[in-house]
């Protein structure tokens, strides 16, 4: 697989190049230079097969020359190590749960399938890969489990002291071995903006070999396709067969993940992007003006994004034709009173308790009126991570799963530091 530069079509990487770096010097998005379509057979099978089988037959139309067969099919079936069952609701409504992974986030798919690609081509005696990352929530979960005792790589996390969640806080405390977190005492933008720094400072480069794991990772944006054919399996085992994908979307990397399936030939009848205020994204799809704002707080944080970094992908997959964009993707914002009144909603009508993001990606699929297909709302985080926005009835109801109690059992051990950027680089340093 080669990749170009949605801001240069002329530049040619090799896809460990595009793992490496994240994103080019240009500050575009690494695209595949062609998007393979899955064997026609296998699609027209793909009821007969597991979650893994699935994930490698995807793996291997797009990575087959870049990982020999029997190590790409070792990595795929330890890194999608769990399930991602579709949940019947209703007749016609179905919750694809993507939080059984470690981090019970959706996240885990991408963050563990990208540490195990960078290990492996990282090769014996190389220089140890540090890995940078801020995170306001879930992304420092999923990429501190993803790469924990993965042999040279060291994490170190900035999150935002005091505004993470209990089991956000345990998931970037508890680890030890090549993790480490450090509470800032700041915001979210001030962690970014010390990780910005660090990956600009000549004397950390020098002396690190500095790697960010962001959600723009191509190595991340892959694995998300392997549930999206996976659920389409389940939902034709049951003998449904016009699906619509309703996704809870922030920096639309899952909905992005979805279209490139569809690119490969996944048979998708509608998507839908379903976001909280921050509605770059639906003004865009209504107005055709693309105006990015800055992103405002909202009780679904994961999705608090308003300028989403991988929307120049979709419009790339789609030749910016955007006609055909606004045609397979509807969108549909909604507010915090009504993201609660969808919780409450779900919960008395299915006995379900549902997570902010979810409960939107729910709403969306209500507010996308047809009739006779299967509408199916991604399910991007388990409920414990969000606590504080559930009524006590529901509250009570969410049950912790064995993976938190086990984190209670660990000591927190973490690091303290303010926003200025020298005591960040100090600390880097081992001063
Ligand atoms: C990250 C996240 C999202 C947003 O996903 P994108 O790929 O950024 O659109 C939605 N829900 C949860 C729970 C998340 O952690």
């Amino acid at each position: 697989m080669k990749l170009y530069s949605t801001n240069n079509k002329d530049l040619r990487v090799s896809f460990q190049e595009a793992v490496f770096n994240s994103m080019p010097q240009d500050k575009g998005l690494y695209m595949p230079l062609e998007i393979p379509q899955l064997d026609q057979e296998f699609i027209k099978n793909i009821e007969k097969y597991s979650l893994t089988e699935i994930a490698y037959q995807i793996a291997s139309t797009l990575l087959k020359d870049e990982i020999p067969a029997a190590d790409l099919k070792a990595l795929v079936e330890d890194a999608a190590n769990f399930d991602a069952p579709v949940v019947k609701l209703n007749d016609d409504t179905f919750v694809l749960e993507l939080f059984h992974g470690p981090s019970l986030a959706f996240k885990d798919f991408g963050a563990r399938f990208m540490s195990r690609v960078m290990a492996y081509f990282l090769k014996d005696g190389e220089q140890l890969l540090d890995v940078l990352v801020a995170t306001s929530g879930d992304t420092g979960g999923a990429v501190a489990l993803g790469f924990l005792g993965v042999p040279n790589t060291r994490v170190t996390i900035l999150f935002p002291k005091g505004k993470v969640s209990e089991v956000q806080r345990l998931q970037l405390t508890t680890n030890g071995q090549n993790i480490r977190a450090i509470a800032v005492d700041g915001t979210f933008d001030d962690c970014q903006a010390l990780v910005k720094q660090a990956f600009a400072d000549e004397e950390l480069n020098a002396k690190f070999r500095l790697t960010s794991a962001n959600s723009i990772n191509i190595a991340r944006l892959i694995p998300q396709t392997f549930y999206y054919f996976n659920a389409y399996a389940q939902l034709k085992r049951k003998g449904y067969k016009d699906i619509v994908f309703s996704v809870p979307s922030g920096n639309f990397g899952n909905i992005g993940a979805g279209l490139l399936a569809y690119k490969m030939g996944l048979p998708v009848h509608q998507f839908i992007a379903a976001t909280n205020a921050n509605d770059t994204v639906p003004r865009f799809l209504e107005s055709g003006i693309y105006e990015t704002k800055p992103s405002v707080q909202t009780y679904a944080n994961a999705m608090d994004v308003g300028a989403p970094s991988n929307w120049v992908r979709i419009m790339n997959l789609f030749e910016e034709d955007r006609a055909t964009v606004q045609k397979l993707v509807k969108a549909y914002r909604f507010t915090d009173e009504e993201t609660l009144a969808g919780i409450k909603e779900i919960f008395e009508k299915f006995d379900y308790v549902a997570c902010p993001h979810t409960a939107i990606a729910y709403l969306a699929t209500k507010a996308f009126a047809e009739k006779d297909v299967a509408k199916v709302f991604l399910s991007t985080a388990h409920a414990c991570k969000f606590p504080e926005v559930f009524p006590v009835d529901i509250l009570a109801k969410i049950e912790m799963p064995a993976q938190v109690e086990a984190l209670r059992n660990n000591p927190e051990i973490y690091d303290e530091l303010g926003n200025d950027f020298e005591d960040f680089k100090g600390y880097l340093l081992g001063r």
